[in-house]
């Protein structure tokens, strides 16, 4: 049996301390020297064995392909980054001149250049801000604007977001009072006005971005909300600037701000498709309020995400947006050719329509067209067990490898996966 410090002597193991740590270095090691002990491989192949079983990368987390049909999967890190976000991380990894300009050589205001970018995508705001996420605007807007105040908003947007956080105890641990008018189904103008006094913060709207309510229902717009004697703040969530075809009851930040609300919140990682990231747009000295309240500082972004926030905002399109704009005579194709290719090496694999959906970043309900390459069921599991994974559907007994969410070129590494499974 090699020993230890002989086995950890061998120049890829030493290469691999720099890339994975040596804890991950020694536990292939060792894993390599049991197998070698138990008869599984020989004594010499260890070192062969232990640089086979390196993890890939020093960080745990997974690339994988999302072809689940879910546009923006939560569990899946929700909006893919753009080429051009990517390059912005990798260049903003190192020191940076986030806070700093470079032709005086005196601090500025963080990320500027970002926030010229996001007040330039959304024109109809007066000011902006990006903090942690969707979740932190909130918390912000509550806390600097309705902590021991009431925030008034409707029972039918008393919202569960996911993984059991629910925006109503979100709110309220801020300190902020909750005065909810109407009913689930119903509420009406009056309901707000009877509820608005002195005490209000703000009035809150929430979009149903997860569910959807039918049948008897009514909800105030943001039009008539914006009549009321207290500032109005929308919660669009999805993240969209602006309408999208596909997706017409969602709410975008130009309709939402030209209606009447005084302040936008929205995600940046859903049909926004950028990094995480919660961003606050609307009226200037509100803006300034949350800007300067003692908590921004604990939920400001950090530089990787205002390199890709920027970059996502001046270099369009998305491969969110894109992914929605493909339409399924595209993706049909794909998926035709994609199953002949895996037909060819003995695969039962066939091209069919299906329907694709935004996922936890909006949209509920709305079924996107698109298509997949069928496969048997059994598939699902062996793909996500591949080296690189491919995370599919299952439905009716089949695998469905959907190709809404996937990049035209990451088509080889669906055949790669297939092939190795
Ligand atoms: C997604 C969402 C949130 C939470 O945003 P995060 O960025 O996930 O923190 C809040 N409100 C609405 C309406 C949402 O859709």
């Amino acid at each position: 049996m090699p020993r230890t410090d002989e086995v950890l002597a061998d120049p890829r193991l030493v290469e691999a301390v720099t890339r994975v740590g040596r804890p991950a270095v020694k536990a292939a090691v060792a894993a390599a020297q049991q197998r070698a002990r138990a008869g599984e491989i020989a004594p010499e192949a260890v070192a062969d064995t232990a640089v086979a079983a390196l993890p890939a990368r020093g960080s745990s987390l997974n690339p994988v392909v999302n072809a689940t049909g879910v546009l923006l999967h939560t569990n899946l890190g929700r909006a893919p980054l753009s080429a051009a976000a990517v390059e912005a991380v990798v260049a903003a990894a190192g020191p940076t001149d986030v806070e700093l300009d470079l032709t005086s050589g005196r601090r500025t205001g963080r990320g500027l250049g970002m926030v010229e970018a996001l007040a330039a995508a959304v024109p109809d705001a007066e000011a902006v801000h990006v903090v942690n996420n969707g979740a932190a605007a909130l918390v912000l807007a509550a806390t600097a604007l309705a902590m021991g105040r009431e925030i008034v908003i409707s029972r039918g947007e008393l919202v569960e977001i996911g993984d059991g956080f629910r925006l109503p105890d979100l709110l309220t641990s801020t300190g902020a009072t909750l005065r909810e008018v109407g009913t689930t189904n119903r509420t009406a103008l009056a309901d707000y006005t009877a509820a608005v006094g002195p005490e209000t913060g703000f009035v809150l709207k929430v979009h149903p971005s997860n569910f959807v309510v039918t049948g008897f229902t009514a909800d105030v717009p943001i039009e008539e909300l914006a009549t009321l004697q207290a500032p109005v703040v929308a919660d669009i969530g999805s993240g969209l600037l602006t309408p999208h075809p596909l997706l017409p009851d969602e709410p975008d930040a130009a309709g939402t701000l030209r209606a009447g609300a005084d302040l936008v919140i929205a995600s940046g990682d859903k049909l926004l498709g950028g990094p995480q990231c919660g961003i606050i747009a609307g009226r200037a000295d509100l803006v300034h309020r949350l800007r300067r309240h003692p908590l921004a500082r604990a939920l400001r972004v950090g530089k990787l995400t205002i390199a890709a926030l920027e970059a996502t905002l001046r270099v369009p399109p998305t491969p969110t947006a894109r992914a929605l704009a493909t339409g399924r005579a595209e993706l049909r194709a794909r998926a035709e050719a994609l199953a002949a290719t895996l037909r060819a090496q003995g695969v039962e694999a066939q091209a069919v329509d299906s329907e694709a959906t935004v996922g936890g970043g909006g949209a509920p309900g709305v079924p996107i067209a698109s298509a997949a390459v069928r496969l048997p069921e059994s598939y699902a599991e062996r793909l996500r067990h591949a080296p690189h994974p491919v995370m599919t559907r299952v439905t009716n007994g089949a695998c469905l490898v959907d190709l809404l969410a996937v990049p035209p070129t990451a088509d080889t590494r669906i055949v790669d996966a297939v092939t190795a499974c």
